[in-house]
């Protein structure tokens, strides 16, 4: 808390005191009164009374004297009582001044706030100021919320931080149990955050343009509360671990950035309404950190762009081995196994030579295509290099990925390019190596033995695929049989 002699240098540097003063003035007036007092009352002592002396010198000294005595009296006694309750409200009010600037997030300004103490203008002083204590709190919390999730939103630019920080935050302003937020990721609004909402098959991954009320919500830019059945949204249950149960209302937060919904929270509240301190937080939050949405949503983008491959539209090389990286790494946490097939497209410079340049490049987009159709989910396949490729297939043992690559194989020769109405019949050799039957300490050790695999398969005949075992390769025919 600030002291007095902290308080007057800065008063005293931003504006001079006045050299007036109201218990001065108080101090003279009583005293000018009392002596006042004592000069009338000889006189009335004398007619009404019929006091003798009453008009000699030494009476009026003394009537005089208790005149002044009683004026300083009167000024003293009136000093203790309304300078402390004064007071006391200036040393409040310096406490709200240090609150204010300490940028710390304020209680409900409870600890602020005085006891009434009397029924007159002090006790009215005091409320005043016990109103002014809420206001600046709401204000000062308002502020603090929102600046530190706003510094909290600019320490990372992934869409799924971003989201998820803008959640929470919304969820601790509003007080509710549960929310999700979709987001315009440019092909629809997708569910990028959810918290403790109970995700069902009925909790949408796209919002349907039929949710009126969200669409409305997002058209209107206006936060909107719902009862829990209204507007089709009765699959959002708060999940606990003592069941699952219905919110008392649900609300409506469009995410707004530069006139345009950025995306929407739907939050699940406790409450049948907001309070106004919390529309007002929510109202503050929602503009301000709709741009970060919409940064992290490019983000993303940019980066997929910087990911893929522009002639065949798959992964590049660098993606594709940052990925192996990840996945190996992982894989040796865990001890699961992941495998890595090199494939490259047999005699593909005749296609160049005989062809021209662009049936060459048809024929990898068509190769890309059939890879991307035959991986399986959560495998990654990239371009790793010209007419070379790269899968990445985690959890995958041996038997099974020379299955795939096997199949991938097949299709490819059943599957011929046409080219200016000629079919163009088209191989590939695959190379398959699998951690920790071959025990490569990096991604590079790995994709180097699938190399060698795929070496193999071209030396013995190519259209094939061969199979790295650690210290042999074999033909991946009889190994994808095994394991079936
Ligand atoms: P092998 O069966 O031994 O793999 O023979 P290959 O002809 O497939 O291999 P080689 O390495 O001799 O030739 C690869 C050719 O691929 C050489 C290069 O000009 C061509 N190439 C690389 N990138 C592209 C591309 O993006 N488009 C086209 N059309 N050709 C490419
Ligand atoms: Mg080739
Ligand atoms: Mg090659």
């Amino acid at each position: 808390m600030r002291r007095r002699g902290e308080e007057t240098g800065r008063e005293g540097a931003s504006e001079r005191l006045p050299r007036r003063s109201v218990f001065l003035n108080l101090f003279l007036s009583m005293v000018v009164f009392g002596v006042l007092i004592g000069l009338i009352f000889p006189p009335f002592a004398e007619i009404v009374l019929d006091v003798d002396e009453a008009l000699s010198a030494y009476f009026f000294a003394m009537c005089v004297a208790a005149g002044a005595i009683v004026g300083l009296f009167n000024f003293l006694l009136f000093r203790l009582v309304v300078s402390r309750a004064i007071d006391r409200v200036a040393g409040a009010m310096r406490g709200m001044l240090a609150s204010m600037e300490s940028a710390e997030r304020m209680d409900d300004g409870a600890s602020l706030k005085l006891p009434i103490s009397t029924r007159d203008a002090i006790g009215r002083i005091e409320r005043s100021f016990n109103e002014m204590a809420d206001a600046v709190a709401r204000r000062v919390n308002l502020e603090w919320s929102t600046r530190s999730l706003l510094s909290l939103l600019s320490t990372s630019v992934e869409l799924p931080d971003v989201a998820g920080r803008i959640l929470r935050g919304l969820v601790d302003a509003s007080g509710a149990m549960a929310g999700l937020i979709y987001c315009d990721t440019g092909e629809g609004f997708d569910r990028v955050a959810d918290t403790g909402v109970d995700i069902t098959e009925h909790v949408p991954e796209r919002l349907s343009a039929r949710l009126g009320p969200v669409t409305g919500a997002m058209q209107s830019g206006q936060i909107t509360a719902l009862t829990p059945g209204e507007g089709g949204l009765q699959w959002i249950r708060h999940s606990t671990p003592l069941g699952r149960f219905q919110p008392g209302s649900i609300v409506l937060v469009p995410l707004t950035a530069k006139g345009q919904a950025a995306g929407i929270a739907i939050l699940a509240c406790d409450a049948r309404t907001l309070t106004a301190g919390q529309r007002q937080l929510l109202e503050a939050m929602r503009t301000q950190v709709a741009p970060h949405l919409q940064n992290a949503v490019l983000h993303g983008k940019i980066r997929d762009l910087a990911a893929i491959d522009d002639l065949t539209r798959i992964l590049n090389r660098r993606f594709g081995v940052r990925r192996l990286n990840e996945e190996f790494s992982r894989s040796v946490r865990h001890g699961v196994p992941v495998s890595a097939v090199m494939f490259d497209i047999d005699h593909f410079k005749q296609f160049n030579d005989a062809q021209g340049h662009d049936a060459g490049d048809a024929v990898l987009k068509h190769v890309s295509r059939l890879t991307e159709k035959h991986v399986r989910v959560g495998d990654v396949a990239c371009r790793y290099g010209g007419e070379e490729f790269l899968i990445i297939e985690p959890g995958v043992g041996m038997a099974e990925s020379a299955r795939v690559a096997e199949r991938l194989r097949s299709v490819i020769q059943t599957s011929p390019v046409t080219w200016e109405e000629k079919a163009l019949e088209v191989t590939a050799s695959f190379g398959v190596a699998t951690w920790p039957l071959v025990p490569a300490s990096s991604a590079e050790e790995l994709i180097s033995a699938a190399d060698k695999a795929l070496y193999q398969a071209k030396e013995s005949g190519r259209n094939r695929v061969c199979v790295h075992r650690g210290d042999t390769i074999v033909a991946g025919a009889g190994v994808a049989a095994e394991g079936a």
